[in-house]
């Protein structure tokens, strides 16, 4: 068998046009622009690219980037007072703190310093109860981009066992909470689980989440099984994901390329839940 291999940027691309109409509707309607602002502490270059992606993407449909780069000397306390001031922002519908943050800040305190409601990265403890509870709310950007790839691909996943490699509550945790919310059978696994490979050979959505190169091996796979892969590693061969691409192709039904699958999703969902946050602030 060789696998549909699904289209991440052609995906992400119909979600940003959709943003953009969306956006413009928004104009017509209230003559107001959606903002999102970005916030970047300290001088890591990897940081730095994913912000100017993510201003760059927010201006091409339509909406205002308002950035605060600051120094990495920054204290915690100013960080919060900076969020605070864009919380009552009323141009502000979007909050992105991009993350790490350095070292003697606590992450878990800025988060939850984000209005739930200008929360476009779906991270602070209201998002995520909403998201468990199966209200609706802001949810993860890339859990969010898995599920349209999904839908892309005509995968329902109502009924069918889907298998999440990875916990964290940017990616493994929410992704769960959203296939389960549609219907599917799920089962999380992390580093504590036995036979991962046994696990995983039940899935017909199988997702990978963790950040190892190629861990997850053709034999790992049900035959037709959706993989998706969200894992993105540098290795001296270049950008490659936590699944062995060219095996598990031979194996899948449908598969998502690295780089071109998932990461393309994930600010084009940040503009996605920027224009939603948007519209409720104004509705
Ligand atoms: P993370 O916070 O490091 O979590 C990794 C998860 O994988 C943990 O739950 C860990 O288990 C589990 N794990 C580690 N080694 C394992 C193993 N050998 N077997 C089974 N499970 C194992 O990572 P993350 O933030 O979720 O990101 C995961 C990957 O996705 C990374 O490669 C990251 O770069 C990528 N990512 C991509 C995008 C995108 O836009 N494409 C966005 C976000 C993340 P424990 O909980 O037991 O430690």
């Amino acid at each position: 068998m060789s696998a549909t291999v699904i289209d991440g940027k052609a995906v992400a691309a119909e979600v940003r046009e959709r943003v953009a109409a969306e956006v413009r509707d928004l104009g017509e309607s209230s003559g107001e622009v959606p903002g999102l602002a970005t916030v970047l502490v300290g001088d890591d270059p990897a940081s730095a690219v994913y912000v100017r992606n993510k201003r760059r993407a927010t201006e091409e449909v339509g909406m205002r980037s308002i950035h605060h780069g600051l120094d990495g000397s920054t204290s915690q306390g100013e960080l919060l007072d900076l969020l605070a001031g864009l919380n009552a922002d009323d141009a502000v519908d979007g909050i992105l703190v991009q993350l790490p943050l350095p070292a003697g800040i606590d992450q878990d305190a800025v988060i939850a310093a984000i209005d739930p409601a200008k929360d476009v990265d779906g991270l602070t403890a209201p998002s995520a109860g909403l998201l468990a509870q199966g209200r609706p709310g802001l949810v993860p950007c890339t859990p969010q981009g898995v599920m349209e790839l999904l839908s892309h691909a005509g995968v329902d996943p109502a009924g069918a066992e889907a298998v999440v490699v990875g916990r964290s509550i940017l990616v493994g945790r929410p992704l769960a909470s959203l296939l389960l919310n549609a219907d599917a059978t799920v089962t999380v696994c992390h580093s504590r689980t036995r036979d991962l490979a046994a696990v995983c050979r039940r899935a017909d959505i199988l997702v990978a989440a963790v950040g190892r190169p190629a861990l997850v091996r053709a034999d790992w796979v049900k035959p037709g099984a959706a993989v998706i892969d969200v894992g993105m590693n540098r290795t001296d061969e270049g950008l490659v994901g936590d699944v062995d691409f060219a095996a598990v192709s031979e194996v899948a039904g449908a598969i998502t390329p690295v780089p071109g699958g998932v990461g393309p999703m994930t600010i084009a969902m940040l503009l996605s839940n920027t224009v939603s946050a948007a519209r409720k602030r104004r509705a």
